[in-house]
């Protein structure tokens, strides 16, 4: 699963990308710098793992990870090619949720590409231009379903008036997720376009230091005018978390983020909210070789948790033994965890859990 960073030029994306992969990516005070999209992979932070590596003392402990892309180069007009244009709204096609970054600090000494601070124009202007990409992958398809509705194809009609449905719409500066569509037809033919503002979305408020717990007027404003979007706000100050990720000391650290008045780096934070924005939940399985966290869907079955590990595990699924995390800490071990029955042998229907620690029996 990949979250991708969007934003106007200079407002942190890049340092919010290095913040949370450690990849180098570049940063520079000028607009377009970060060329390519970048992809890191980054670690979901759990302390149930740390837990459970306490409990089982095991060789290797390995995270669950979220991929993230920097998206850079979109701008006004980018949805007709300005700037570094189009190529950025394909790359962003290709994630399953968005972080939209929105400046909310002052600094003279970081141009703003429209000349002043102003996060509800800068989430216009970027709304405005995914919406426009996103309406000419509409165009085009309904272009294709009109002739098949002409000839009174049901099928046909009835995609191109919910087609019709989302023209409308996002003529009228909506976002796809916001345009009411029932289940089915949303199902059936919204979802297939992989439109981009119909995936998920975060938004990430850059302060600066002295607003990174409480926010300040910008987020303020940015809070007011998505209330009604069902989505998260996430208050970041970038620069600085940015200097706490190059602190080899986890205690110094720590330390520097109890000063700011924070009690964990807000890029842990944002990414379990980008775990939880894709809809992911965790597994894990725990054995003296490895401790593991693995990602699935929320809703995922045994046998497609186990797929997860490997396709042969779902083929030949027969069964899990499935231990709840709670009880796993409560009791300490699994010959205390059987002692007590809190081993649950589980089948196909089996619907996972968040943080269900699994074995699974399978045929090969
Ligand atoms: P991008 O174009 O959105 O990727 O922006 P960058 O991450 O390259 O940041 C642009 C400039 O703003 C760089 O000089 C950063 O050091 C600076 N910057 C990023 N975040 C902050 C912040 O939270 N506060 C301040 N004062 N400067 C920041």
């Amino acid at each position: 699963m990949k979250a991708g960073i969007v934003g106007l030029p200079n407002v942190g994306k890049s340092t919010l990308f290095n913040c949370l992969s450690n990849a180098k990516a570049q940063s520079a005070n000028f607009p377009f710098c970060t060329i390519e999209p970048n992809i890191g992979v980054v670690n979901v932070p759990d302390h149930r793992l740390e837990k459970l590596e306490s409990l089982v003392n095991p060789e290797r402990v390995l995270p669950a990870t979220v991929e993230i892309v920097d998206i850079a180069g979109l701008v006004k007009g980018a949805s007709k090619g300005e700037g570094l244009g189009n190529q950025f709204l394909g790359n962003i096609r290709e994630t399953d949720a968005i972080l939209h970054v929105l400046r909310c600090f002052d600094d003279d000494n970081v141009v703003h590409v429209d000349g002043n601070v102003n996060p509800i124009r800068d989430k216009e202007t970027i709304d405005i231009e995914l919406q426009l990409k996103d309406l000419e992958t509409v165009e085009k398809k309904l272009e294709k379903v009109k002739r098949a509705a002409k000839t009174g194809n049901k099928e046909a009609i009835k995609e191109q008036d919910t087609l019709l449905l989302l023209k409308a719409g996002l003529e009228a500066g909506k976002s796809v997720r916001g345009i009411v569509v029932n289940e089915d037809d949303r199902n059936d033919y919204v979802t297939p376009l992989q439109l981009i503002t119909d995936k998920p979305v975060l938004y990430v408020c850059n302060v600066d230091e002295a607003s990174a717990v409480s926010g300040n007027k910008y987020v303020d404003q940015v809070k007011e005018t998505v209330k009604d979007e069902n989505a998260e706000v996430l208050i970041l100050a970038v620069g600085i978390e940015a200097d706490i990720t190059e602190l080899d000391d986890y205690e110094e650290r720590q330390m520097f983020l109890s000063d700011i008045g924070l009690d964990e780096a807000g890029s842990a934070k944002l990414i379990r909210a980008a775990y939880k924005l894709l809809n992911q939940q965790t597994y894990f399985t725990a054995g003296v070789k490895e401790v593991r966290a693995w990602t699935i869907p929320v809703g995922a079955t045994a046998p497609q948790a186990a797929g997860v590990i490997h396709t042969d595990f779902e083929k030949g699924f027969i069964r899990a033994e499935v231990i709840a995390y709670d009880d796993y800490v409560t009791y300490g071990s699994e010959a205390k965890i059987k002692e007590a029955g809190k081993l649950k042998v589980e089948g196909k229907e089996y619907i996972v859990q968040d943080g269900d620690v699994m074995h699974f029996r399978f045929n090969v």
